[in-house]
């Protein structure tokens, strides 16, 4: 049985074969739960929910916005958040660079066909628009995304940059509550971006240049 290594999670092989383009895949097994890093300093910055006397039920939290993940939607550890602004370094982080400007995906089979296309459809976008190949997993590349419907923290998150190995990119489909991350092509646009080692706009470092807050707007921490 082969195994994969994902940020320190070992995945195994389920031994669920698919067939793409008359290859056969086999697919790793991503746990029901995962533990993507977060940077020590902003640990519980984004708890929300429980700790927010219940003003934020579960149902109503944004998928975009989860638990303690960075900004809500970026898993990175405390390296990479001592250096962020708009984009990953490489000139620090040369290794995070996805190569040949290549970037092999796999799709989960566990979304539905429409939700599949939709994703397909933002991975487009970025290859038009960009000088970004995404292209299909053949199974051998030792790098690449898995588009995956993670259970928790579930909602719309991604790794920044290339981390090595298989790399969850979290999308949530629809469900009762609303249509997640896959009601447009944004989001997964969105998510993928941060694959590619793209932060937030907010993120800019010149960004204090451009903002005035207005702090007697700011509820003090208590
Ligand atoms: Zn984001």
């Amino acid at each position: 049985m082969w195994r994969l290594l994902l940020m320190g999670t070992l995945l195994q092989s389920t031994g669920i074969v698919v067939q793409c383009r008359n290859i056969n895949l086999i697919l790793p097994s991503v746990p029901d739960v995962l533990h993507p890093p977060v940077p020590s300093s902003q640990a519980g910055y984004n708890i929300r929910g429980d700790d927010a006397d219940g003003l934020q039920s579960e149902e109503d939290i944004d998928p975009e916005v989860r638990p303690g993940l960075f900004q809500g939607d970026m898993a990175m550890n405390n390296e990479i958040f001592d250096y962020w602004r708009v984009g990953l370094r490489w000139d620090i982080f040369p290794e995070k660079l996805w190569l040949n400007r290549t970037v092999p995906y796999l799709i989960s089979p566990l979304y539905e066909t429409e939700h599949r296309i939709l994703i397909y459809q933002a991975i487009r976008t970025i290859n038009f628009l960009t000088c970004i190949k995404f292209v299909p997993w053949t199974g051998k590349e030792k790098d690449y995304l898995l588009i995956w419907p993670v259970k928790y923290p579930s909602g719309c998150w991604s790794y920044v940059g290339r981390y090595g190995g298989p790399q969850i990119v979290s999308l949530q489909p629809p469900d009762e509550t609303g249509a997640n991350c896959l009601g447009t092509d944004g989001r997964p646009i969105h998510e993928l971006l941060h694959a590619l080692g793209v932060f937030h706009e907010q993120s800019r470092s010149d960004r204090d240049k451009f903002v005035k807050i207005n702090f007697e707007n700011v509820i003090p921490r208590t």
